[in-house]
């Protein structure tokens, strides 16, 4: 009789929560923020983790040289020395006629700073504090709680001894955050697949696009004076006035006749200014400010058009002041620059997802693309991989204080991801 392995695939699942709770948990005690050697520690420690899984790992130092030169660098914001990359690799028989397709699982191990840890309930942001329900701490959602879940399928497909047709892979990455230094240097390393799951926290929807995100700066000029005699100079914060008009006048602009995919969103494609600073001294009228930002790109726009419109707001602004005629901003774009990207319309990955999504739950899944920037751009787009994210946890807890992830939708994120592995890849 043949046997049911879709039935023991999921049994191990189950069996395997009480030691997967635990690792989750311990995972987020290591602060792996990006461009940290906590990044690294928790990157070496995920690699001996898929080794002692029963995986094939690939762990390597990044060629961060080679990589900045590549002209598709996708850009970083953190300072950063060092980077790793890990690939664990459960092996299909690959040849001959049953040579099955290669399913690749890709979670980043980055985590954004805590903010002020005053505004935690929990005093230490990176707790890993166990309830019944969830698991609390910097990363639970974004994106610790999928990648964990993304071992846990696959500890469990090697568990069982599985015999697959094709690759399972699973790409633990750094640098997600500040642009997607990890899936780049993966995708560099040579490593690729026919289809993705990138399990963001998507509160176990479907999101087969996400609208793009492109880092500026902002240089605005003024003339020092004594405050005392603040009117003989130029203050470059008031010349920041009419550049914030023009900058929420885009962003309306922009938003009209935004893809339906995004309506769930109040916004769809932000314009947001993160940093500003002005002035060296509370007696001197400031002669330099300077505004970092993010634009919004729009689902299939080009950024280049993206970047463009900005620069054009921003120098219509400059025509209306007359200083600023003179001393116009200076616009760069540096950072994180991430398009937009989104599943092919030909491929059938978001309905093999759904699919097991509704077997596991009982419930449809919904449907919604991302407002924000995410490595699925680089697969679908650099890689050619057809990728979608589903994964567990609610997008609003992502970089905010209290950041949590259910356990509950961890383990269905195991159980659709260890289903959607049998049938990518195997069984024989
Ligand atoms: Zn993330």
């Amino acid at each position: 009789m043949a046997i049911d392995w879709r039935s023991r695939v999921l049994d191990e699942v189950g069996a395997q929560r009480p030691a997967m709770v635990t690792a989750l948990a311990d995972l987020i005690r290591t602060p792996s923020q990006t461009g940290t050697a906590a990044e690294h520690e928790a990157q070496a420690a995920m690699a001996s983790a898929l080794a002692a899984d029963g995986l094939e790992v690939d762990h390597w130092e990044l060629p961060l040289a080679e990589l900045r030169s590549d002209p598709d660098f996708p850009g970083t914001e953190a300072p950063r020395t060092e980077g790793w990359g890990v690939v664990g690799r459960l092996p299909g028989s690959g040849s001959g006629s049953d040579g099955g397709r290669t399913l690749l699982l890709d979670g980043h191990i980055d985590v954004v700073p805590p903010g002020d840890p005053a505004t935690w309930t929990h005093p230490d942001p990176y707790s890993g504090e166990l309830t019944a329900t969830e698991v609390r701490g910097r990363g639970a959602c974004d994106m610790k709680g999928g990648l964990l879940a993304a071992r846990w399928a696959v500890r469990a497909l090697a568990a069982t001894g599985v015999p697959l047709a094709g690759d399972v892979l699973l790409a633990s990455v750094e640098g997600e955050e500040d642009g997607g230094l990890g899936t780049f240097g993966l995708l560099r390393r040579g490593w690729t697949a026919d289809v993705c799951v990138v399990p963001e926290p998507t509160a176990l929807d479907l999101v087969p696009a996400c609208a793009g995100a492109l880092t500026f700066r902002l240089r605005i000029r003024g003339r020092a004076a004594h405050a005392s005699r603040r009117t003989e100079g130029v203050s470059a914060i008031e010349k920041l006035v009419p550049v914030l008009a023009a900058l929420a006048a885009l962003e309306t602009e922009r938003n009209v006749g935004a893809d339906p995919l995004l309506d769930r969103w109040g916004i769809a494609y932000p314009l947001s200014l993160g940093v500003v600073r002005a002035g060296d001294w509370a007696s001197t009228v400031p002669d330099l400010l300077e505004a970092e930002g993010r634009l919004g790109v729009a689902l299939d726009e080009d950024p280049a058009v993206a970047q463009a419109a900005l620069e054009a707001a921003v120098a219509e602004a400059c025509a209306a002041d007359p200083w600023l005629r003179q001393h116009p901003v200076e616009v760069e774009w540096w950072g994180g620059q991430f398009a937009s990207g989104r599943l092919p319309s030909e491929s059938d990955l978001g309905e093999r997802v759904a699919a097991h999504h509704h077997e596991v739950t009982g419930a449809p899944a919904a449907t919604w693309a991302g407002p924000f920037g995410s490595d699925l751009r680089l697969l679908t787009g650099l890689g050619g991989i057809p990728t979608v994210h589903y994964g567990p946890g609610d997008v609003d807890l992502a970089h905010a204080p209290d950041e949590a992830v259910p356990l509950a939708e961890v383990e269905v994120t195991a159980r659709v991801l260890a289903l959607l592995a049998l049938e990518v890849c195997g069984p024989r």
